[in-house]
């Protein structure tokens, strides 16, 4: 999925401390995306406050919806697109050459490095779309690497009485997604049966977070509505589920991310510069760095938008 906010605030994050345990309600965001359909997503990530949560810095909830998902082609750079349908199948194409259809249960993984142009294409004839965007943001040392795209149609699934989660990325306990990863991270799609009290162990010095899709939830005695995001800070060994009636639910984690990072419309820099650059090449259809995607037409790319009147410059996070 794009970034299709036609006015993108600028994102620009300090790296952060590591704040301990905590236990923190983030609210989503209803954001307009435009186009002709008028679709919107929730976003709980990035926050002002809470930029990243790992390396994790973007987080859309997209649907239920019946309009199909129409993304087309537009360029990211310096990040990884992590596309997880809870229904419904897309069709994803890019510049690197990759023609995919992905469906629930499956991961379409996309590591932009310098530079990749996709779109995202519901199909047609599945009924609903549901499910996640997310991003990574690459370390400064592996921003520039060659882009490339990964399909994981089985994914591996850490179990227990209670609970079945499909570790999408990263680790959880002894479980290892196969899916390409370049910091400490994880990512996992759990099913919390109903009446389930679980506990699952956790990454001592990750942070986490955890999103309600659909259910009731109680994490850490604390009931947790579908909706925001539950930031759990750093320095927990375990995590307390319990659901009434069952719960569907996102983990996320990883090593807090240290670096000072620019997010602005679809790409992650490091200064006001390079994302300057970014935009231009694309703008430009610089065919080194974005070539065309085959089965797009050059008027289908999404133009950027103007870039802010002031300089990307880093903004804090507060702690
Ligand atoms: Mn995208």
């Amino acid at each position: 999925m794009s970034n299709l906010d036609a006015h993108p605030a600028e994102q620009d994050c300090l790296a952060k401390g590591d704040p301990g345990p905590v236990i923190e309600f983030h609210e989503a965001r209803d954001v307009p995306l435009g186009g002709v359909r008028g679709v919107h997503v929730m976003r709980t990530l990035p926050q002002r406050v809470l930029p990243t949560v790992g390396a994790w810095c973007f987080l859309d909830h997209f649907g239920p919806q019946t309009t199909p998902m129409t993304v087309n082609p537009h360029p990211h750079i310096g990040l990884q697109t992590v596309t997880w349908p809870f229904e419904g199948e897309i069709h994803h194409r890019d510049s690197v050459g990759s023609d995919a259809v992905v469906r629930p249960g499956q991961l379409n993984l996309m590591t932009a490095g310098r530079g990749i142009a996709h779109s995202e294409i519901g199909v047609p004839g599945s009924p609903v779309g549901h499910g996640l965007q997310l991003w990574t943001a690459l370390p400064a040392d592996q921003r520039q690497i060659t882009p490339h795209f990964e399909q994981h149609q089985k994914l591996p699934v850490y179990e227990q009485p209670g609970l079945r989660a499909i570790v999408f990325l990263g680790t959880l306990d002894n479980v290892t997604s196969p899916a390409t990863t370049y910091s400490p991270i994880v990512g996992a799609d759990l099913t919390v049966n109903p009446g389930a009290e679980v506990t699952i162990p956790l990454t001592h010095y990750y942070e986490h977070a955890v999103l309600v899709i659909d259910g009731d939830l109680t994490a850490v005695d604390t009931p947790v509505p579908a909706g925001p995001l539950l930031y759990l800070g750093t320095g927990r060994s375990e995590l307390t589920l319990s659901s009434h009636g069952g719960a569907h639910v996102i983990l996320l984690g990883g090593e807090p991310f240290r670096e000072d990072i620019v997010m602005w419309w679809n790409f992650v820099g490091r200064t006001h510069e390079e994302i300057e650059e970014a935009r231009a090449d694309w703008e430009k259809r610089d065919l080194d760095r974005f070539p065309d995607i085959a089965g797009h037409t050059v008027e289908e790319r999404i133009p950027a938008p103007p870039l802010p009147g002031i300089r990307l410059k880093p903004r804090g996070r507060g702690r």
